[in-house]
C-alpha cells in the first residue's frame, strides 16, 4: 500500500467517528440544558405555590372568621391541589439535583428518630382523617448525614405509606441501631405490591398497575428520589411486599459512630 493512500474504509470509519462524536456531544448538551430548564421551572413554581398553600392554611385557620360549607368545601379542594402541584414541583427539583451532577450533600450528626418523629407529625393528620393507626418505636440512631434529605426520604416512604393503606389500616416505623448500622423500617397495611412490579419501583417514573388503576395521585418519582439520598448516604433500601397483605420499606444507613473520625462532625 502506497503511504500517502489512505482506504476509503478507514476515511468513512473515521468520519463516521467524528459525526458520532459530534452527536454525543450534542446530546450531553441537551441533557444538561433539560436538567437545568427543570431546574429553573421548578423553583419558580415552587415559591408562588408554597405561598398559596400559607395563605390557604390561614384562610382554613379557626379564627379566620366564618365561611359557609360551600366556601369551606372549595377551599379544601384548592389546598389538595396546590400540595399535590407542590409535591410534584419538589420532586422535580429534587430530580433535577440529582441529575445535574449528583447530590451535595450537607452532613451533620442527625438523629434519624428525630426526623422520623417529626415526618409522622406532619402526616399524621391525613392518616387520622383515614383512620390509619400510626406507631412509632424510634431508639436514639444517630447518622451523619443530609438532615433535609433524610427528611425527604422519611416524608416520601410515610406518605406512600398513607396513600397506599385502605381506611381502617396501620402503619408502623421503627428506628434503631444494628451493629454500625441504622435501620429505618416503615411497615403498612396496605394494597402491596405485586412481585414482578418490585424491581422497578425504584425507577423513575415508575408507578405500579394497581396505583394508575385506583388513580392514586402520584408521580413516580418519590422512590427514585428516596434511593438516590440513600445511595449518596452509603445505605440501602429495600422492600418487601404481597399484594394485599401490604408493603414494607427498609433502610439501612452506615451509623455515625461506624464513620471514619475525620468525616465525622463533633
Ligand atoms: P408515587 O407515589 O408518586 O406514585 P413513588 O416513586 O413514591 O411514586 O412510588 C412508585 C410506585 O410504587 C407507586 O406509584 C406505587 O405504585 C408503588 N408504591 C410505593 N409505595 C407503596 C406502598 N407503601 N404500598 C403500595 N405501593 C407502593
Amino acid at each position: 500500500m502506497n503511504a500517502m493512500t489512505i482506504p476509503v474504509a478507514l476515511v468513512e470509519e473515521a468520519d463516521l467517528n467524528a459525526d458520532l462524536l459530534a452527536e454525543n456531544v450534542r446530546l450531553l448538551q441537551l441533557d444538561e440544558l433539560k436538567d437545568e430548564l427543570i431546574a429553573t421551572v421548578s423553583h419558580e413554581l415552587r415559591t408562588p405555590l408554597t405561598s398559596i398553600v400559607g395563605y390557604l392554611e390561614l384562610l382554613q385557620a379557626p379564627d379566620a372568621g366564618p365561611l359557609t360549607d360551600q366556601q369551606a368545601q372549595f377551599l379544601g379542594v384548592i389546598r389538595r391541589s396546590a400540595e399535590r402541584l407542590l409535591s410534584l414541583v419538589s420532586d422535580l427539583l429534587l430530580m433535577a439535583q440529582v441529575e445535574s451532577g449528583g447530590m451535595r450533600l450537607e452532613r451533620e450528626s442527625v438523629d434519624v428518630a428525630t426526623i422520623a418523629r417529626d415526618c409522622l407529625a406532619a402526616v399524621g393528620p391525613s392518616a387520622a382523617s383515614r383512620s390509619i393507626a400510626m406507631e412509632l418505636m424510634a431508639d436514639a440512631a444517630t447518622v451523619f448525614g443530609d438532615r433535609r434529605l433524610l427528611g425527604e426520604v422519611v416524608d416520601n416512604l410515610l406518605s406512600n405509606a398513607v396513600k397506599f393503606t385502605p381506611e381502617g389500616g396501620s402503619i408502623a416505623v421503627r428506628v434503631g441501631r444494628l451493629d454500625d448500622r441504622v435501620l429505618l423500617t416503615v411497615r403498612d397495611s396496605g394494597i402491596g405490591i405485586p412481585a414482578d412490579e418490585q424491581k422497578d419501583l425504584f425507577a423513575r417514573f415508575y408507578r405500579t398497575r394497581d396505583a394508575a388503576r385506583r388513580a392514586v395521585p402520584g408521580s413516580g418519582l418519590g422512590l427514585s428520589i428516596v434511593k438516590a439520598i440513600v445511595d449518596a448516604h452509603g445505605g440501602e433500601v429495600t422492600v418487601e411486599s404481597a399484594v394485599s397483605e401490604g408493603s414494607t420499606f427498609r433502610v439501612v444507613l452506615p451509623a455515625n459512630h461506624s464513620l471514619p473520625a475525620e468525616e465525622r462532625s463533633s
